[in-house]
């Protein structure tokens, strides 16, 4: 079993010519299989961990350590990290103009498994995966997130998520700017992949509404950049009634 140990994180950013420090310290443990929901309030660090995780150029890891499976994360390139395992479906998804979904899906599970799928079940199994999470054929063919609405953008992170089968996923607000069907739906896609139990998932929220269609493992609470409180899913239920002002208290959020 696939296990992504976090110890000790520390990771700054350059803003306004200065070095300002997102994460303080962050531990955190996630075995295939399991869920984690990590939340907490905006501004608190979550999108940082989760570049910082990726790979992004632009957050400097200044202490503390990330392995997969015992190798260190934090020296692989991005494109390592995938192979690897590690799956980030961002908060904001980018534009990638003249690579259509088709394509862009083939040359990523080419690049993770080593070699292209075999053609005939691959399209297969993309057709298969696009109906489930209701996403209309034609998608296949506009390029990656280009012109796609939000709900779009968000199917087509838990269609690479289904393809692409990485042994740790994670979902930064999956949720976010979703309706109440696309919210299933999504929800759905992330279940199914859950139930495989090859899969390690982070699902990073803002809010909790998302978990009651995903049921998490491990609830971790994320203030002023370190995960400040771990418990079960009824730490959520807490959340829910209590919001995160108990955490915030004393101006240390940031
Ligand atoms: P969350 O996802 O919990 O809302 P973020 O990780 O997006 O939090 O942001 C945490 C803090 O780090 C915020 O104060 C934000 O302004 C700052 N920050 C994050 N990324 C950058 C960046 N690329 N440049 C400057 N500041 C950043
Ligand atoms: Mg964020
Ligand atoms: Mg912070």
């Amino acid at each position: 079993m696939a296990t992504l140990e976090i110890h000790d994180l520390h990771v700054t950013v350059e803003a306004d010519n200065a070095t300002k420090e997102i994460l303080k310290g962050v531990d955190l443990t996630v075995k295939q299989g399991e869920t984690h929901a990590i939340m907490g309030p905006n501004g608190s660090g979550k999108s940082t961990l989760a570049y910082s995780l990726a790979g992004h150029p632009k957050y400097t890891i200044t202490g503390g350590t990330v392995t997969l499976d015992g190798e260190d994360v934090l020296e692989m390139s991005v494109d390592e990290r995938a192979r690897a395992g590690l799956f980030l479906a961002m908060q904001y998804p980018v534009e990638v103009p003249g690579v259509s979904v088709s394509n862009f899906l083939r040359t990523s599970a080419t690049a993770i498994r080593g070699e292209a799928p075999k053609l005939r079940t691959w399209v297969k199994e993309v057709k298969e995966t696009m109906e489930r999470l209701q996403i209309d054929p034609s998608f296949a063919e506009r390029n990656v997130n280009e012109g796609f609405s939000g709900g779009e953008k968000k199917r087509h992170e838990i269609l690479q998520l289904e393809l692409l089968k990485p042994k740790i996923a994670i979902l930064d607000e999956t949720d976010s700017g979703l309706d109440v069907d696309a919210l299933r739906i999504v929800s759905e896609g992330v279940n199914r992949v859950r139930e495989t139990g090859e899969v390690g998932t982070m699902l990073i929220t803002h809010y909790t509404r998302i978990l009651r269609y995903i049921k998490p493992d491990f609830v971790h609470v994320f203030s002023a950049g370190r995960i400040v409180e771990s418990g079960g899913a009824e730490l959520a239920d807490k959340l829910e009634n209590e919001g995160y002002e108990a955490y915030t208290k004393g101006g240390v959020s940031a």
